[in-house]
C-alpha cells in the first residue's frame, strides 16, 4: 500500500523539473560553446589494410564544457539539431577542419584526408555548399582532401539530396555514406549518388568473427563497395582478428580502438604524422 502511495505522487517528482531544467541549461551552455572555445576535434585515424599507412582522419567533436564537464556529442548533437544550434556548431565543424588540412599541408603532409560529420538538419541547409566552397577557398585546400560522412537518413529525399551532392562532387568534395546497411534504400541510392566511400557500420563489425550473418553482410558490403569502384572503410575495429578478417575480404580501410581511439592533433601528429 505503502509503495502504491509512493507511486501515485511520482507526478510530483520533483527529478522531474530538474530534467527540463538540465535540457534548458545544456541548451543555454551550448549557445555559449563556441564563442567560450570548449568545443574541440579529436581525430581517429584510418588505417589502410595492405599498407597500414595512415592517410585519412575522422574528426570526432567533443565539448569541454566549463560549468558541465565533458559531454559526448551523442549527448548534445541530438539537442543541437533540435535548437538548430547544429548550423552554427557544423560551420565550426567545417572551418576547423579545413584549418587543420591547411595546418598539415603546410607542414609537409600534402597528401591527407580528413572527414567531417554532417548531421541531417545540416545537410538540408541551403548554404552548405556554398559554406564548404567559402571554406576551401579560404584554406586554400585541395577539396579532395575534406570528405563529408552522411548518413542514409540524412539523405533523405533523393529530390533535394542529388542536386547537393552533385554540387559537392563538382566542387570535388570527398562524399562517403556514414553507417552504411543500418538505412533504407542503400542500393538505389547507390547508383543515383555520386558517392565516394562506403563506412561499414560498426553493428555488422563488432560479431563479425562470430556471427556468420554479420560476417556475409560485411563481406558483401565491401564486394558491392569494390566492384562499385568505391572505397570501403570498415568501423569499430577492436580487435586483430576482425582487422585480419577485414584484410581477406579485401577492404580498403579500418578505423576503431584496435588502432587509435579519437585523439587531440598533438597525438596524432606525434603517432602518425611525424616519421
Ligand atoms: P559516428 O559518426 O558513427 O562515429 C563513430 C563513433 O564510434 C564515434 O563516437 C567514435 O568515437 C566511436 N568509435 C570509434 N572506434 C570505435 C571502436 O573501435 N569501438 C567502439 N565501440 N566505438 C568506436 P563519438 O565520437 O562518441 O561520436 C558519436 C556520434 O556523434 C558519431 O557517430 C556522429 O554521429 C556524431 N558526431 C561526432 N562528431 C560530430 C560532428 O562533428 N558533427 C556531427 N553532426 N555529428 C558528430
Ligand atoms: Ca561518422
Ligand atoms: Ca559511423
Ligand atoms: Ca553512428
Amino acid at each position: 500500500v505503502k509503495d502504491r502511495g509512493k507511486a501515485h505522487y511520482q507526478f510530483y517528482r520533483p527529478e522531474m523539473n530538474s530534467e527540463i531544467q538540465n535540457v534548458v541549461s545544456l541548451e543555454m551552455h551550448l549557445r555559449k560553446a563556441i564563442e567560450k572555445q570548449e568545443l574541440i576535434l579529436l581525430f581517429q585515424p584510418q588505417i589502410e589494410l595492405s599498407t597500414v599507412k595512415v592517410k585519412s582522419f575522422e574528426a570526432l567533436i567533443r565539448w569541454n564544457c566549463s560549468d558541465l564537464g565533458m559531454i559526448s556529442p551523442s549527448d548534445f548533437i541530438p539537442l543541437a539539431e533540435e535548437t538548430g544550434l547544429i548550423i552554427p556548431i557544423g560551420n565550426w565543424v567545417i572551418e576547423t577542419a579545413c584549418k587543420q588540412i591547411r595546418n598539415w599541408n603546410d607542414k609537409g603532409y600534402e597528401d591527407i584526408r580528413i572527414a567531417i560529420n554532417i548531421s541531417p538538419k545540416q545537410f538540408q541547409q541551403t548554404n552548405l555548399v556554398n559554406k564548404i566552397k567559402t571554406m576551401l577557398e579560404k584554406f586554400h585546400i585541395e577539396p579532395s582532401s575534406l570528405e563529408i560522412e552522411i548518413t542514409e537518413g540524412a539523405m533523405g529525399d533523393k529530390q533535394e539530396t542529388i542536386p547537393i551532392l552533385k554540387s559537392l562532387k563538382e566542387i570535388g568534395v570527398t562524399i562517403s555514406v556514414d553507417d552504411f546497411g543500418t538505412g533504407y534504400s542503400s542500393l538505389s541510392y547507390l547508383k543515383q549518388f555520386p558517392i565516394d566511400v562506403l563506412k561499414i557500420d560498426q553493428s555488422f563489425v563488432k560479431d563479425v568473427l562470430n556471427n556468420e550473418k554479420d560476417a556475409a553482410i560485411t563481406t558483401t558490403i565491401i564486394h558491392l563497395g569494390r566492384s562499385l569502384g568505391l572505397e570501403v572503410i570498415a568501423e569499430g575495429v577492436e580487435k586483430a582478428e576482425q582487422a585480419e578478417f577485414l584484410l581477406n575480404a579485401q577492404c580498403q580501410k579500418a578505423q576503431g580502438y584496435y588502432f587509435a581511439r579519437p585523439l587531440v592533433v598533438e597525438e596524432i601528429e606525434k603517432r602518425f604524422l611525424l616519421k
